[in-house]
């Protein structure tokens, strides 16, 4: 399944990760409205759904003992758990996809991202970055979607996750949406964006993460 995604297939596997609440499902969703040859992957979680969310939008909502059977029948192109959730992306819908020509947006975490870069070597790993921890605070405050400890959790998990963006092939800041936006399209476009500059920003971010959420470093 792996070689025939990345050698036969037509469109390309794009992976977009961040830390909670910088804004990679906001990214995704955009792009996936207004370009016709991007589909989003749509998720198994077994997570409830949050506010307005549909089975079948938003995620697959499935159960614990599905979750399992889905792993054991191989159902998954990765899965991983995040936030003491589970989050899975199906195989044979990307497959579908891949070959009917779209290119595929996976709103995906660093462990998922990691998996699909190993294993289909035409993958692109995009990590967005928050402008800056502040603003990534401030994001995932006023989102109003977790309580206040999910939040505190969420950003000591963010210093890790920064941690694990460093080996993503692209970074991009997520600071004017339109831009962001506008970047992530001209890298699934293949036009290469500065690495170095990119990479010092990772580094500084880390470190102010670290300062903030991370007492044990
Ligand atoms: P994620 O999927 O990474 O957890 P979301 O897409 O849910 O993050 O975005 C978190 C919050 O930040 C949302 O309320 C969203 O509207 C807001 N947001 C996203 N991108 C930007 C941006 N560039 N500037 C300001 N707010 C943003
Ligand atoms: P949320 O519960 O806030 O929608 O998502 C929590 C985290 O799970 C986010 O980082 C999101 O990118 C990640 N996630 C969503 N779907 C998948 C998936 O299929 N696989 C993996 N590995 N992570 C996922």
């Amino acid at each position: 399944m792996e070689t025939r995604l990345s050698d036969r297939g037509k469109g390309r596997l794009v992976v977009i990760s961040a830390p909670s609440g910088t804004g990679k499902s906001t990214v995704c969703r955009i792009i996936g409205s207004r370009e016709p040859d991007v589909a989003l992957s749509v998720s198994y979680t077994t997570r409830k759904p949050r506010g307005r969310e549909r089975d079948g939008i938003e995620y697959h909502f499935i159960d614990d003992a599905t979750f399992d059977r889905m792993i054991a029948e191989g159902k998954f192109l990765e899965w991983a758990e995040v936030h003491t959730q589970r989050y899975g992306s199906g195989r044979e819908e990307t497959e579908k996809l891949i070959f009917a020509g779209q290119d595929v947006l996976f709103d995906i975490d660093v462990q998922g991202g990691r998996q699909i870069g190993q294993a289909i070597e035409a993958a692109v790993l995009i990590f967005l970055l928050p402008p800056s921890i502040d603003e990534l605070v401030c994001r995932l405050s006023k989102r109003n979607t977790e309580s206040e400890s999910e939040i505190r959790r969420r950003l000591k998990v963010a210093v890790w996750e920064l941690e694990q963006g460093q080996s993503y092939d692209y970074h991009v800041i997520n600071d004017d949406l339109d831009d962001a936006v506008e970047a992530v399209e001209q890298i699934r476009k293949e036009i290469r964006k500065d690495p170095a500059k990119r990479g010092e920003m990772l580094d500084s971010l880390i470190r102010q993460a670290r300062e903030r959420f991370d007492e044990t470093v």
